[in-house]
């Protein structure tokens, strides 16, 4: 697994071992920090396999995947955040690219022919129609993070079609929140928070005054943006579904969205966010965020009818297991 030390991938290393799976986890903890890895240890009751290393080190990578032999990967592995692609997108591209060239090159040369990989519902762009459905193209991300998703899928795809050894997983996750119900792992981003659950959990706990929703005059039920927030423990299990559905595929490509099929208002996350902390989240309503659209949500149903899995929790269940991550670890994981 590449990036096991980020939110997504920290959370589906547990699914794996509990699934029978033996996972290695290559991790340059450019987002992440090495406190995790014991976290996780303790949760899955044994010692994980960590290789500290940028994947877009062809060598090291070459290495690694020449070392033992590989079943499959799911590739985590990216740089995340939309605001800081705009200003830094050569490095979006380079690390976001290159690691995947570099992983890619390798599996194939070494005999491991199933890639699960993270892309995002940023790809349908502005103007696909609600909900989102898989069938959808073109693919226009509206930012160089997106950009990187798009040119990505397509990489993998045009490797597929050419390999008949080469299969792969577009997972298209909408927006993954909560942690583990221990509290002990979570979502720890670096300095001020870009998504709505980190920010509004760091104004429960006291951390930041107040919350600035972005915009209330769309047309939405109450006027803020909707969007499709799935549990962070049900996107680990989707990994799982979606790695023995491919081993299975008689297609060398599959595309799956995995959200709720919900769409869920700024307002009403606050409102449950308050319900699972019982603190007050004060919060002012500022003008929109560049960028941002109105609505976005899944049609859940093609992951659900090929592999049989589908979300389970609620925006409730989310709040609660965010609040106590959160509240157990304020300051995120420690730098030592
Ligand atoms: P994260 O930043 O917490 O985890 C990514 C991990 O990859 C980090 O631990 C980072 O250190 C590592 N990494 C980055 N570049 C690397 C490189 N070149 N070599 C080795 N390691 C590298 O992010 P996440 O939220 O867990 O997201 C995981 C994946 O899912 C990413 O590809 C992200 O773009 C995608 N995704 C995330 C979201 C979201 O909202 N969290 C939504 C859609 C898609
Ligand atoms: N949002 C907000 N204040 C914040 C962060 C986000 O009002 O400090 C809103 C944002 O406008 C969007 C929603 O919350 O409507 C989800 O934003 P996030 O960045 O988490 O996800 P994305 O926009 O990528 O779907």
């Amino acid at each position: 697994m590449s990036g096991g030390a980020g939110y997504i991938g920290s959370h589906t290393v547990i699914r794996l071992v509990a699934a029978g799976h033996d996972v290695v986890v290559v991790d340059s903890f450019a987002n992440s920090k090495p406190a995790v890895v014991g976290r996780i240890e303790s949760l899955i009751g044994g010692e994980l396999e960590v290789h500290a290393f940028d994947l877009t080190d062809k060598d090291k990578t070459e290495h690694l995947l020449a070392s033992m032999p590989f079943d499959a990967v799911i590739h985590f592995a990216g740089l995340k955040a939309v605001g800081e692609s705009v200003e830094q997108p050569l490095e979006y591209y380079e690390n976001n690219l290159e690691s995947t060239f570099s992983l890619v090159r390798a599996m194939r040369r070494h005999g491991c022919g199933l890639l699960v990989f993270s892309s995002s519902a940023t790809v349908y762009g502005p103007d696909a129609p609600l909900p989102y459905r898989e069938d959808y193209e073109p693919l226009v991300a509206t930012n160089p993070y997106g950009r990187t998703k798009v040119m990505i899928e397509h990489v993998l795809r045009d490797v597929a079609h050419i390999d008949e050894s080469f299969k792969v997983a577009l997972l298209r996750y909408f927006n993954p929140v909560g942690a583990h119900p221990s509290g002990t792992i979570g979502e720890d981003p670096q300095g001020i928070p870009n998504n709505l659950l980190p920010f509004v959990a760091q104004v429960a706990v006291g951390r930041r005054e107040k919350l600035a929703v972005f915009g209330g005059d769309y047309p939405t039920a109450d006027g803020t943006c909707e969007r499709d927030y799935i549990h962070v423990e049900d996107l680990a299990a989707g990994h799982v579904a979606a790695l023995t559905a491919l081993a299975a595929s008689p297609e060398r490509v599959r595309t799956w969205n995995l959200g709720t099929g919900t769409p869920t208002s700024v307002l009403e996350v606050i409102a449950a966010f308050e319900r699972a902390s019982g603190r007050p989240i004060p919060y002012e309503i500022v003008g929109r965020r560049a960028g941002d659209l109105a609505q976005t949500w899944a049609d859940a149903s093609r992951a659900a009818d090929e592999l049989g899995w589908r979300a389970t929790k609620s925006i409730d269940d989310m709040c609660a297991d965010a609040w106590r991550w959160q509240s157990q670890n304020p300051l995120g994981y420690p730098d030592a």
